[in-house]
């Protein structure tokens, strides 16, 4: 027998609850499935030698390119889960384990079709794997968002009704979703008081400290070379890199793009932490908002596709502030809060599952009469909306696959306040774009900027997007940098060139007019709301 772990989001060997459990594992010693907590400080057991008693381990990861379209991932993400495959590939080979890159056919689940919106392919696609590999035991991390829930535990019934013992572990988040709460037991709506309570909990427990042990390997040759398992293994080791380009439709020369600006594997994540941590973070509270600067650590990709835990980060940030989690050096104290941002939207996620249902966090933002305009969507897919600051972020966003932060949340508001678009429209476009598309914090970037999330500030939170363009954008480095039309400008007509520019020099630019006038956008947004809230 072996045991058979299931790389899903998790696509590193440290910081791996379900990968050291698998090859520390003895048949016989009583269930794992309460977690990591018994775990010390990274012990580096990469080169002790996996004790007589352990099974081989085998890897596994599925693609299954039906599941990806489902949930609208990006080509580019798609490329870049691929490329981190290869990395991992080789980290475990190092320790012995063998990958199989299975590719999950629609036939996968021709026996199990009773909901089309459950991916019912992989239950099927593991235990087969399971079946073929002889594994007796599987080890895998589980997520979060509804559909990834159901299909985890029908994976695990599946494997658990063919006699097989499933073991599952939370590596997502520091605290486990659902354990932060109010005296009276409550879930916080609210970040900032989450963020306290989150504090205390995680410097009260020292979940920052408790990384898990690097894995053991397996002794060489353990999967029986020669034998039918072997065979599979073989036959299912390669990584298809070509899907990418002929399934996926990555755009070849945005992809060597990406490959540049996101190189894969853990040891990129990890060098990329480091020199935030000593060299940007000192800046981070004045150059965080600066969008033409690297004022934050593009770390993001890595994280969602789980290369970089949020422990591990946390971890490193703690100990490069001298063990604090505030105070300190501002930068990262400031930096280490921005985590807490990807905790909390998994915690809510987890206690309101109905956000992943396409519906708004607070129900009473449902009936906004949203105008929809298929030319006003399209204008602000292809950054042509006559707002530089807001077509500069989307095709950033277009080009790259990722946008900075601030520029994120102006065409968010833009799209949602001043055109008055669903956002869901806009949620999914930018997960079928962004390299590091990550449902929690989508959707909750999107929920907060359409004003029907966590944001406490209700509706008239409305961006004044020349105010944001210089407030972000000061000597205009980014706008001239991602509307070329517009590089020779400076100062008030950068930023405005419709309004600045005689109207003959304005259409010498070939740059369009705004698609909408702010104040006349700001007011029926305001009557729109109002309206849908029952305000009017
Ligand atoms: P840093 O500033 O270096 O922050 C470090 C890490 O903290 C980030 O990598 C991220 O994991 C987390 N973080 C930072 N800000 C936020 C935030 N506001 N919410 C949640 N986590 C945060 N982030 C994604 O990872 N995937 C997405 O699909 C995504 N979609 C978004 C959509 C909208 C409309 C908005 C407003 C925000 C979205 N974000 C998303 C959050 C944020 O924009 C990115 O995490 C950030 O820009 C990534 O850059 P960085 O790694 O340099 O961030």
């Amino acid at each position: 027998p072996t045991c058979l772990v299931w790389f899903k989001s998790d696509l590193r060997v440290r910081d791996n609850p379900a990968l050291y459990a698998a090859t520390t594992f003895e048949p016989g010693t009583a269930n794992i499935n309460s977690g990591m907590k018994q775990i010390r400080v990274g012990g580096s057991a990469t080169t002790a030698a996996a004790s007589a008693s352990n099974l081989p381990v085998i890897a596994l990861f599925l693609i299954n390119v039906a599941e990806w379209a489902l949930h609208d991932m990006a080509p580019l993400r798609a490329d870049f889960i691929l490329r981190n495959l290869e990395c991992l590939k080789h980290e475990l080979a190092q320790l012995h384990i063998p990958l199989i890159v299975r590719v999950v056919e629609p036939d996968d689940a021709a026996n199990h079709i009773e909901d089309r919106h459950h991916p019912v392919a992989a239950p099927t696609a593991v235990l087969e794997v399971a079946r073929r590999v002889h594994a007796r035991h599987v080890f895998f991390n589980r997520e979060f968002e509804v559909d990834e829930t159901r299909r985890d535990k029908a994976t695990q019934h599946m494997l658990e009704a063919d006699g097989r013992t499933v073991h599952t572990f939370q590596d997502q988040c520091v605290m486990d979703p659902g354990s932060v709460r109010t005296k009276e037991g409550k879930v916080y709506k609210v970040y900032s008081m989450f963020r306290t309570t989150w504090i205390t909990h995680v410097v009260r427990d020292r979940m920052w400290d408790k990384l898990t042990p690097d894995p053991r390997p397996n002794p060489k040759g353990a999967c029986g070379a020669g034998s039918a398992v072997a065979a599979y293994l073989a036959r299912w080791s390669e990584v298809p890199t070509q899907l990418a380009g002929d399934v996926l439709r990555v755009d070849p020369a945005q992809a060597i793009l990406a490959r540049t600006h996101f190189p894969a594997g853990e040891a990129e994540a990890h060098a990329r932490l480091a020199t935030f941590l000593a060299d940007r973070s000192p800046m981070y509270t004045t150059h965080r908002d600066l969008v033409a600067q690297a004022g934050t650590s593009s770390l993001s990709p890595y994280l969602s596709s789980g290369i970089l835990t949020t422990r591990q980060a946390l971890h490193a940030a703690m100990r490069a502030n001298n063990g604090r989690i505030e105070g300190g050096s501002a930068g990262l104290a400031k930096w280490i809060s921005e985590l807490v941002w990807r905790e909390f939207y998994r915690h809510i996620l987890v206690a309101f599952p109905h956000v992943c249902k396409h519906q708004p966090f607070k129900p009473e933002y449902k009936n906004v009469p949203w105008l929809n305009d298929p030319l006003a969507f399209d204008a602000w897919t292809r950054g042509r909306t006559g707002y530089p600051i807001v077509d500069a972020g989307m095709r950033q966003l277009n080009t790259l696959g990722w946008m900075h932060n601030r520029c994120r949340m102006i065409t968010a508001m833009f799209l949602t306040k001043h055109l008055l678009h669903d956002w869901r429209r806009g949620e999914h476009y930018f997960m079928q774009h962004l390299i590091d598309g990550d449902f929690a914090n989508n959707n909750g970037g999107w929920q907060w900027s359409a004003s029907s999330g966590v944001d406490p500030q209700p509706y008239f939170r409305i961006f004044n997007p020349l105010l944001q363009s210089q407030k972000c954008d000061p000597d205009g480095t980014y706008i001239r940098h991602w509307v070329p039309e517009l590089t020779h400008l400076h100062g008030k007509a950068l930023h405005n060139p419709h309004a600045e520019l005689p109207a003959a020099e304005f259409a010498r630019l070939g740059y369009p007019t705004p698609i909408v006038d702010h104040k006349f956008a700001r007011q029926r947004c305001l009557k729109a709301f109002k309206t849908a809230l029952g305000k009017m």
